[in-house]
């Protein structure tokens, strides 16, 4: 067996269309709803419009059908009545005829008879007999002409219509009808001819004239004249009678809704198609009617269609501003909940409105809880009561507090907090007081963070009151107090003033308390102030004298609280460690003096030494003079010579006996632009007799173009004469063979620490130096010989440092094996060549390291 639904739902089509166009409008989309609710009145008035025109067009084709209808039926009684008129007329004249055909009636009788009929009926004109030969028997009331004329127009030579009337009837043995016109100057005839029969032979015509004039005026019903144009025509449509509309061929009458010229025309029965007549409706008011309706219609119908155009344009707006309205609600309300205030809404009678989502959460209770209630409210603590009941009517009074008001709140789970609510009053949009909003937020914890703070704060204040240093804070270009702890208060007072007095003493950079320094602190105080704080703080050493104390000042810039750039100084008494310090120095003094005083004696063998070679040299010139001048070997020229450089010598002891008693004085070099060449030529003089002693030669090289050295060239000739002798005792220590024993002395520019510097250096072939006399090398009075000082290296030291030079020693290897070693000491050219720099950076010697 098949399987069959036993019950199955109706498909959609089977639906009922009342259904079916409800499920259709369920399924649209909003949108499209309303654009088809805006359509569907807009195609029902273009449907109506439509409707009406269609009526309406009904209504005219139906009128014009009744109309034509109407002149149709009217025509056809105005024929009838003309026929019976005509045939009444007809009648009686063929009863004369058959009178004079039966010769009951003579020519007197005729002309009677004649005249009665033509006065009974104005219609008919005249009257005539006429016999067989066309010949005039008599005739009456033919208007138009006389029994001659007639006569003449039967002449047969002037054949004419008429004759042929008369044929017809002859011929016909019928009474013949003929339209006539004889001329323009007279009114249209209609003619009848009655044959006339004679014993059954034809003896002529009877012939009557109608007026068609007369015809159409006591023929055509009253009535039928006033409601349309009658007029009677010829066969070929020619105007006989009667009046005509004249055919205006219009625009509006070749449209289809205006009415055609409504006519009808026939023939007038006994007559035939020689007398048509015709009627024509006159123009129906009706047609304007109808117009007029249609325009009343059509006007209303598009003003439908505008304002509903105009009512959907306005809705839709409508919508738009209700959309806007509802996202902005929306908005509100996301807002609204995302928010940490609490809101309340009460009326001006004091019952809660509105609570909002932060209101309830803060309080534990829900909306429904609170919505309604008035005082005393849930969530009021019920120690606070009476305060907050007080609370509440000064608000509702208007009597708010602007900052607000701290209570405590107490939630749901009995818990309490604090929290700080502020009223503004809830206006309308017609601007009326509807009621107060309170906003409450939740200050537990900035009351926490502000009790911490204040704990806080108190500890600063109380470790900045017990510090022994005096702390300020002032801004820049202000005379103002920022921060002045305690010792600052205590030697300085509550102004100011003692803060400009550190910052001005201390030689920092001056706060702008005075006009002519506010050019350079405002371009100052325009750097960006985060900048500032990072700069090094300032320290400065001064004594003040009101306070009779040595303070230790240090600065520093900070970017205050408030933005504004300050300076705080930091004082701190130093008034004891200064006075330490300077009993230290003194007695430090006293005792170098003293020691330098011992150093003197021990110093005396050294001097000699120094002094050796210039006394040697002296003995040896002297010497040499002597023997000369014995020998007579002399010119007087040698002589000047010998004695000049004896003189020299002489005086060169006298400059080191100067020099190293102003240097044990300490005094500071004397320094003056030296030219190197000069300096190694001297040195190179005064070692020779020494070197020459030790069987040692001396190599020199200077380089050339070498500047002048801002030194003092004695004491460098000094330094360079102690390398050289060590250098010849050192080879004369190694018992080096004559060959070996060279010593060379380099003087060449080079960039040392990225400064160009003179460099010496002398190299000698000796044993160099064991790594425990390089340990000890510059120890004064250090030494490995059995007769040496141990100041030599330690002089050359302090000289070659006090020109911002260095000393430097190294061995020299030959492979393994030390082959002699290298002493070479630098002097800086620029800062020497310059008077100013090295004015300025002149130390004084260091003493010796004793
Ligand atoms: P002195 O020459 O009176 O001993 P110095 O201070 O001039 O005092 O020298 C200290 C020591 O350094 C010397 O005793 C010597 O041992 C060592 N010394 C100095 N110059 C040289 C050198 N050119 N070669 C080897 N040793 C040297």
């Amino acid at each position: 067996m098949p399987f069959k639904n036993l019950v199955s739902l109706p498909s959609p089509m089977e639906l009922p269309p009342v259904e079916r166009a409800r499920r259709w409008w369920r399924r649209l989309t909003p949108h499209r709803q309303d654009r088809v609710a805006m359509l569907a009145p807009l195609a029902a008035v273009l449907l109506f419009f439509a409707a009406i025109v269609a009526a309406l067009g009904y209504l005219r084709v139906e009128e014009i059908d009744r109309e034509r209808e109407a002149v149709q039926r009217d025509v056809e009684y105005t024929q009838q009545r003309l026929r019976l008129r005509l045939l009444e007329r007809q009648e009686q004249l063929m009863r004369i005829a058959r009178e004079i055909s039966s010769r009951e009636l003579d020519l007197d009788d005729f002309r009677t008879r004649s005249e009665s009929m033509i006065n009974q009926y104005p219609e008919l004109q005249g009257i005539a007999w006429i016999d067989d030969r066309r010949r005039v028997r008599a005739s009456f009331g033919t208007a138009v002409r006389t029994a001659h004329e007639l006569q003449q127009t039967f002449d047969p030579a002037k054949r004419n219509d008429t004759d042929s009337g008369f044929s017809l009837a002859r011929e016909s043995n019928q009474p013949v009808y003929q339209q006539r016109v004889w001329s323009t100057e007279f009114a249209p005839l209609l003619q009848m001819h009655i044959p006339l029969n004679e014993r059954g032979r034809f003896s002529g015509v009877l012939m009557a004239e109608y007026s068609v004039d007369g015809l159409y005026r006591y023929g055509v019903p009253s009535e039928v004249s006033a409601r349309y144009a009658v007029s009677l025509l010829d066969v070929n449509g020619k105007l006989l009678a009667g009046t005509v509309i004249p055919n205006k061929k219009t625009v509006t009458g070749l449209l289809p809704w205006t009415n055609p010229t409504n006519e009808y025309a026939m023939p007038v029965s006994p007559v035939g198609s020689g007398l048509v007549i015709r009627a024509q409706a006159y123009r129906a008011s009706l047609g304007v009617i109808g117009s007029g309706l249609f325009w009343l219609v059509a006007t209303l119908s598009v003003m439908t269609a505008w304002m509903l155009i105009a009512n959907w344009r306005h809705t839709r707006r409508r919508v738009q501003a209700q959309q806007a309205l509802m996202s902005e609600t929306n908005f509100r309300r996301a807002m609204e909940s995302s928010m940490l205030t609490g809101m309340r809404a009460m009326d001006l009678q004091g019952r809660i409105t509105y609570v909002n989502t932060a209101f309830c959460q803060m309080t534990g209770w829900t909306e429904s809880d609170l919505v309604g209630r008035t005082a005393p409210f849930p969530y009021w603590p019920d120690a606070d009561r009476e305060h907050l009941a007080s609370h509440l009517e000064k608000e509702l009074a208007g009597k708010t507090v602007p900052g607000g008001v701290q209570v405590r709140v107490k939630r749901r789970d009995g818990s309490l907090f604090d929290a700080r609510l502020y009223v503004s009053p809830l206006i309308d949009s017609q601007g009326t007081q509807t009621g107060w909003m309170t906003s409450m937020t939740d200050i537990t914890e900035p009351n926490r963070v502000r009790e911490q703070l204040s704990a806080s704060h108190q500890r600063f204040t109380t470790v900045l009151e017990a510090l022994d240093a005096s702390i300020s804070v002032a801004p820049l270009g202000s005379d103002e107090l920022l921060f002045a702890n305690k010792l600052y208060r205590q030697w300085f007072g509550t102004q100011s003033g003692g803060h400009l007095q550190l910052v001005a003493e201390a030689g920092m950079p001056p706060s702008p308390t005075n006009d002519e320094s506010q050019d350079s602190v405002d371009s100052f105080a325009g750097l960006p102030t985060s900048s500032l704080p990072d700069t090094d703080s300032e320290n400065a050493e001064i004594f003040i004298r009101p306070l009779g104390k040595w303070l230790e000042v240090r600065t520093r810039y900070l970017s205050w609280v408030d933005g504004r750039l300050a300076q705080m100084v930091i004082a701190t008494d130093i008034t004891s460690r200064r006075l330490a310090e300077e009993q230290a120095a003194t007695q430090a003094e006293r005792a170098q003096t003293s020691s330098r005083l011992i150093t003197m004696g021990e110093m005396a063998s050294s001097v000699a030494h120094e002094l050796n070679q210039p006394l040697t040299a002296i003995n040896n010139y002297c010497n040499g003079m002597v023997s000369r001048i014995k020998a007579q070997q002399i010119s007087e020229q040698d002589l000047l010579g010998a004695l000049e450089k004896t003189a020299h010598q002489a005086q060169r002891a006298g400059q080191i006996i100067q020099r190293i008693r102003s240097f044990v004085k300490r005094s500071e070099p004397n320094r003056t632009p030296s030219e190197v060449s000069v300096m190694v030529a001297e040195a190179v003089e005064l070692a020779e007799i020494e070197l020459r002693r030790f069987n040692v030669r001396l190599n020199h090289y200077v380089a050339a173009r070498l500047p002048l050295l801002m030194v003092d060239p004695i004491l460098i000739e000094q330094v360079l004469v102690n390398l050289l002798r060590n250098a010849a005792e050192s080879i004369d220590i190694a018992l080096r063979q004559t060959s070996e024993r060279i010593v060379e002395l380099r003087v060449v520019p080079r960039h040392i620490e990225g400064k160009p510097v003179i460099e010496f250096s002398v190299q000698d072939t000796g044993k160099g130096l064991a790594p425990e006399v390089m340990a000890r090398l510059y120890e004064a009075f250090y030494s490995t010989k059995s007769d040496g000082m141990g100041i030599g290296l330690s002089l050359c030291r302090s000289i070659v440092e006090s020109h911002l030079g260095r000393i430097n020693a190294e061995n020299l290897y030959n492979g393994t094996e030390v082959s002699g070693c290298r002493f070479s000491f630098w002097i800086p050219m620029t800062e020497a060549a310059l008077p100013d720099a090295s004015a300025n950076s002149a130390k004084a010697i260091k003493p010796l390291d004793i």
